[in-house]
């Protein structure tokens, strides 16, 4: 007795593609989501009028029809879309030395840098040159193409094969650190800073541990498509992708936890959820993370020890301290969106409360607020060890969120004055509401020191998708993990004619 054709466990980004593709593919499919709300890191919640991202606000290429982004991808198949805000400069950086303007076109970028350090706009130049040759062949290979068995040759040979020519040069690159590009090409102390600070803000590591096709891709898009946030916050994509989901046919359940992963035979079977209902497929797919789904979801015995060993070791970034106020707006007229913020040059930027995000969405969306209202995200590293619900607990919590204040005093100067709604997260909020392991951001596997372990497992029919499947810990990355799952379940030409479908490829 099937319940469906397949499982996936956790509606995060990377749930949700896979979940979406599977059921435009015709498959029956069913999502347990543990939470109330879908979305994992991606989901909205609201307080009092206050509308607030948990986790992402920052994107690319949502709307364009040029853009390469995964996500806007299954957005085209599912036939969804968004309402989106684009903008420019995408953030400020508030630096020890001063503030500038990131803007998302290169040239206007190099000429901010330009006045801080005119040799180092120059390296900046050639590193960028260096990085985006391999934006471009990437071009002519969409992720919807792909899958994670050997007929990915066949695919690549059949559909792809000037593309495929195009990416040789740049195959020395594919797989090496950005830091390998950034010695060649930039000296100049200042720049090398902003490189790691912008890998650190994209992998969670610096530019010696990020991959360099993921800044190539980050350069790119942002430069070619702008940046855009999605009228209704985060929860816009969420809402696009269940109905996508819902639209053929899957189903999302909320508030349903999955307890364990049925394996007989060494073979998935199905699950067992927390209310005791057993709900049975031939394929089951994990969206929780590599350490949560191993540990929590399966039995010791249900994988190879060595193996399991391996997998458990896996090095993870940090969790976070949070702080979501709803703050009052008046005299804030001129106040932008992205900003980061180091407090101090001298310490390293991944030392937990040195750099502190924050986003302010209601600048794009005023629905996010009340009117002459703003919403604010501020976030940094925290690490999740020595954190305990004990009597200390709440007198920690306000300190470790005194840095995302001082941050945000360079921004809002008054802003303890205009609070009307304080909520601080620590490691143990973010671990608890997202379900992952000790909170944390992702895996921090450095380019050249490990390999990411894919969505297969050693296990017949139970794959995983999400950021602890591929290089890049973020949107675009999670939803190229769900596809490449989702296309690894069905034939090659079933594929074909998705794509014949999207005009663009
Ligand atoms: C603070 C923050 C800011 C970020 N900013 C950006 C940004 O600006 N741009 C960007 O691109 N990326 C950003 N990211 C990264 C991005 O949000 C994540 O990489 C991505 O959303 C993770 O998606 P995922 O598919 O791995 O699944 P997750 O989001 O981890 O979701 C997994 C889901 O599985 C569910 N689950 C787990 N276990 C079970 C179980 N046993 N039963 C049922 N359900 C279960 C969880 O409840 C969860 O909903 C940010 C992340 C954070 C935390």
């Amino acid at each position: 007795m099937q319940n469906c054709d397949v499982i996936v466990i956790g509606s995060g980004i990377g749930g949700l593609c896979a979940a979406g593709l599977l059921a435009r593919y015709g498959k029956r499919v069913i999502v347990c989501e543990s939470h109330t709300i879908a979305g994992g890191a991606a989901h909205s919640f609201r307080r009092r009028k206050f509308e607030f991202d948990s986790g992402p606000s920052f994107y690319c290429g949502l709307t364009d029809a040029q853009s390469l982004n995964p996500l806007k991808q299954v957005l085209d198949v599912l036939g969804e879309s968004l309402s989106c805000v684009s903008y420019d400069p995408l953030g400020h950086y508030h630096l020890p030395e001063g503030t500038f303007a990131v803007y998302g076109n290169i040239e206007r970028y190099l000429h901010e840098v330009e006045k801080i350090t005119l040799q180092g706009a120059k390296e900046l130049k050639q590193f960028q040159e260096r990085l985006l040759p391999l934006y471009e062949a990437m071009k002519g290979i969409p992720t919807l193409a792909l899958r994670t068995d050997w007929q990915m040759i066949l695919v690549l040979i059949r559909r792809y094969l000037p593309s495929l020519t195009k990416m040789l040069p740049n195959l020395p690159i594919v797989q090496a650190s950005v830091g390998n590009v950034m010695d060649a090409t930039v000296k100049d102390a200042w720049v090398r800073r902003l490189i790691d600070l912008e890998c650190f803000l994209l992998s969670g590591l610096k530019a010696h541990g990020t991959i360099a096709p993921e800044v190539a891709f980050m350069l790119g898009e942002r430069s070619r498509c702008g940046v855009e946030y999605p009228v209704g916050g985060s929860a816009a994509i969420v809402n696009a992708l269940v109905r996508g989901l819902e639209k053929f046919h899957g189903k999302l359940r909320l508030g349903c936890h999955v307890e364990q992963i049925l394996v007989e035979s060494g073979k998935a079977v199905g699950v067992r959820l927390q209310n005791g209902e057993i709900l049975k497929a031939p394929v089951v797919i994990s969206n929780a993370t590599i350490w949560d789904t191993y540990t929590k979801l399966l039995r010791p015995e249900d994988l190879p020890a060595s193996y399991r060993k391996v997998s458990l070791n896996t090095p993870a970034v940090d969790s976070f301290m949070h702080l979501h106020l709803g703050i009052r707006g008046e005299g804030l007229e001129n106040l932008t969106g992205h900003h980061v913020v180091v407090h101090d040059g001298q310490l390293d930027i991944t030392s937990p409360g040195n750099t502190c995000m924050i986003s302010i969405p209601s600048v794009w969306d005023a629905t996010l607020a009340p009117e002459k209202h703003h919403v604010v995200h501020a976030y940094t590293l925290e690490p999740y060890g020595g954190w305990e619900k004990n009597a200390r607990y709440e007198q920690k919590k306000q300190e470790r969120a005194k840095s995302l204040y001082r941050a945000l005093e360079r921004i809002i100067p008054d802003i303890r004055d205009r609070i009307e709604l304080e909520l601080i997260g620590t490691p143990l909020t973010h671990a608890r509401y997202l379900r992952r392991y000790q909170g944390t951001y992702g895996p921090a596997i450095a380019a050249g020191k490990g390999m990411f372990p894919n969505t297969h497992t050693p296990i017949a029919g139970l794959y995983r998708v999400g950021d602890s499947t591929m290089p890049g810990i973020g949107v675009p990355a999670v939803a190229a993990s769900g596809i490449l799952c989702a296309n690894t379940l069905v034939k090659p030409e079933q594929t074909a004619e998705l794509l014949d479908n999207l005009l663009h490829f």
